[in-house]
């Protein structure tokens, strides 16, 4: 990941939080594009420059060629309104990348939980991250979807590992084929595979109590098929099934 220093230098007698409330919200736009991640830091004035620093997955995440027309046209404004151009600089970067760069995913999996802080979809061919950037298919709305799922999705699991609210409703949201946490998942990968014509995953949390030889033999619970995989998909997926494109793994606290 890639450490971004977002400016402008204001130029102009424009007010200035006016062009700080529509900075502000530029950055939001790039947020819902998956071109910065981890939510948006908020910005700050200092002399006449207006400074963000933020988090993106690729090193040139901010490039034009991803902007949508809506960020464009925020950009412009902005630039209209300071007498000059915003600047992108990368100021250092993680040790390590889990970037995916595979010319063309077999598949996708929509994933994430409350601890990561890098992207929403994985690779189904090397398992790391795919930025939504690249997924030119989508329009904003699609990647806004996925952004809010993503926000749901962290929600349900923070009330999980908090153990005192809404502990069990949180769990079933993320595990139940039928909550409606899943129905919002699923309906987001039927719509990544109907765009880009790749098979999209969606992946069910298991965390229950059980015996190991029950968790086992559960079937899909969308067709009922058998779905237990001989060998771990990814190194982590322990269940699969390609008509339902679903995902799941054995209960760590099996009996
Ligand atoms: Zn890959
Ligand atoms: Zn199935």
């Amino acid at each position: 990941m890639f450490k971004q220093k977002i400016s402008i230098v204001i130029n102009t007698a424009i007010d200035r939080t006016q062009v700080y409330d529509e900075f502000e919200i530029l950055m939001s736009n790039l947020v819902k594009e998956g071109q910065l991640i981890g939510g948006s830091e908020t910005s700050f004035i200092s002399g006449n420059e207006l400074i963000s620093f933020q988090t993106s997955l690729e090193e040139d995440s901010l490039s034009a060629a991803y902007f949508n027309h809506y960020t464009k046209e925020r950009i412009e404004k902005i630039e209209n309104w300071c007498g000059a151009k915003i600047q992108y600089e990368v100021i250092g970067q993680t040790p390590r990348s889990s970037i995916c760069k595979c010319a063309q995913p077999e598949s996708y999996i929509l994933f994430t939980t409350a601890l990561n802080d890098s992207g929403q979809l994985d690779c189904g061919t090397c398992g790391k991250v795919v930025p939504l950037y690249r997924l030119k298919q989508l329009s904003p709305q699609d990647r806004s979807d996925i952004i809010s799922w993503e926000a749901d999705y962290k929600s349900c699991d923070g009330l999980q590992l908090g153990c005192v609210v809404g502990e069990r409703w949180g769990t079933k949201q993320m595990s139940d084929y039928r909550s409606q946490l899943s129905q919002y998942g699923i309906k987001i990968c039927n719509r990544i595979r109907e765009l880009t014509g790749v098979q999209t995953f969606y992946y069910l949390h298991n965390y229950r109590h059980i015996p190991h030889r029950k968790d086992i033999a559960r079937p899909c619970p969308s067709c009922n098929g058998p779905w237990l995989l001989k060998e771990q998909w990814l190194g982590y997926y322990d269940f699969k099934c390609d008509k339902c494109s679903l995902l799941s793994v054995i209960s760590p606290v099996t009996a």
